[in-house]
């Protein structure tokens, strides 16, 4: 029978199949290393497990208006007004079944068949696939590695096409954990406005930021502001991937063609993660302090071990918790007789005779690199940097 060919066309996510391939493998009792999907492996801070508990024993366990509650996006507009400058009105959010659900909700709010949305590489790997599955075309920005993954004011003016719809941009980045400066938003924001298109600002990772500032591209000026949908969400600064909390700032239009199609499609985000988040949003950011610092000591680490290996490399990133690892020079070496001829290849073998997952990046278009994610302890850290260092003496 004849099935869908948009949906056909969409292959399952990398990084959740790697990380599926992984928890599949550890369940049968395999020693194997995880550096796959990018979850923090803290644990939900108690004060909002707490608030959770609380919901289902206050009764908060039915139905919220689809868009989420009241008292959510109030706690969303205070946390934009104070840690990010911006004004904006509760009917101005949505919140989500987690950040990706919003970024599927704003390509279907902003698209038509045939606009093109244009997305630096490499690049999140959901991303050209939600612009897919909402009719529109990716069309892909690329970096390079000695540009520190970035792109130019001047190189995203050369990119736009009458059909160009929206920019993504992610900063800081997964997979490559670049984070823009002041000046670089400055300029993105200018070209945004000039050439009169939408920037998705996905800013997941803005508490995720070693070196460098914080800052919304939405707060340059009111011209950008009303070009920009901010999608946020708790998985990353919170450690509350599993709760699934996102939610986008937006021009009001926008957030109305949003949550009618959300009444119809999923309903609300589930009421208890709703009052959690409050908790969450309202609860400080000591927890996230903390985790960060973590992740900063686990980065340095990382990078450091990576770059004393013969044949690998990697830049240190600002942001996020990813690593791109730079393996070109391993190109052409055998393994077992079996030649690596790709990212994939290095990362398949690195799994089946090393026990270590990382992602391949043909997924993030990034060949020749692999994603490591630091999400996970120090010990597993060590671990897996010693299997790559054995598993690279094999090679000939
Ligand atoms: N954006 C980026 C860049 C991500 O890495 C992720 C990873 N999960 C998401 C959005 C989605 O996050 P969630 O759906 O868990 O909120
Ligand atoms: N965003 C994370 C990653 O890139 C989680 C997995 C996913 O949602 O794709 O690994």
């Amino acid at each position: 029978m004849q099935l869908s060919k948009k949906y056909s066309a969409i292959s399952p996510s990398p990084t959740l199949t790697i990380d599926a391939k992984f928890k599949a493998m550890k369940a049968d009792g395999v020693d194997v290393v995880g550096f796959g999907a990018g979850e923090p492996d803290f644990d939900t801070p108690d004060h909002i497990k707490a608030a959770a508990i609380r919901a289902i024993e206050n009764g908060e366990t039915k139905y919220t208006p689809a868009s989420g509650t009241l008292q959510l996006k109030k706690a969303i507009c205070k946390k934009l007004q104070k840690e990010n400058g911006l004004t904006y009105e509760p009917g101005q959010i949505v919140i989500s079944n987690g950040a990706k659900h919003s970024l599927t909700n704003v390509f279907g709010a902003i698209l038509n068949p045939g606009d093109e949305v244009i997305i630096p590489a490499p690049y999140w790997v959901s991303y050209p696939e939600m612009v897919k599955l909402n009719d529109g075309v990716p069309c892909v920005l690329e970096t390079k590695e000695e540009n520190g993954f970035k792109f130019t004011a001047d190189e995203l003016d050369a990119a736009i096409t009458p059909k160009t719809r929206a920019l993504v941009l992610n900063s800081p980045s997964n997979p490559t954990g670049m984070v823009y400066t002041r000046e670089e938003l400055s300029a993105i924001a200018d070209i945004v406005v000039k050439r009169d298109i939408f920037v998705v600002s996905d800013e997941i990772y803005e508490h995720l930021i070693y070196e460098g500032e914080r800052i919304s591209i939405a707060s340059f000026s009111d011209e950008i502001k009303k070009r920009t949908i901010i999608v946020n969400g708790l998985s990353k600064t919170f450690a509350m991937t599993g709760w699934r909390i996102g939610y986008t700032a937006s021009e009001p239009e926008i957030a109305k063609l949003m949550s009618s199609v959300q009444s119809h499609a999923t309903s609300n985000p589930n009421s208890i993660a709703q009052a959690a988040s409050v908790a969450a949003l309202e609860g400080g950011l000591d927890f996230v302090c903390e985790m960060k610092a973590e992740y900063k000591r686990r980065r340095d680490f990382m990078v450091s071990r990576i770059n004393s290996i013969p044949g690998l490399s990697c830049k240190k990133p600002a942001g996020a918790f990813y690593v791109m690892m730079n393996m070109k020079e391993l190109i052409g070496k055998k393994c077992d007789g079996e030649v690596i001829d790709s990212a994939s290849k290095f990362a398949d073998l690195f799994l089946d005779r090393a026990l270590v997952a990382v992602v391949p990046g043909e997924g993030f278009m990034a060949d020749g690199y692999v994603r490591w994610s630091y999400a996970t302890n120090m010990e597993n850290i060590k671990k897996g940097l010693d299997r790559l260092e054995a598993f690279v003496k094999t090679l000939i």
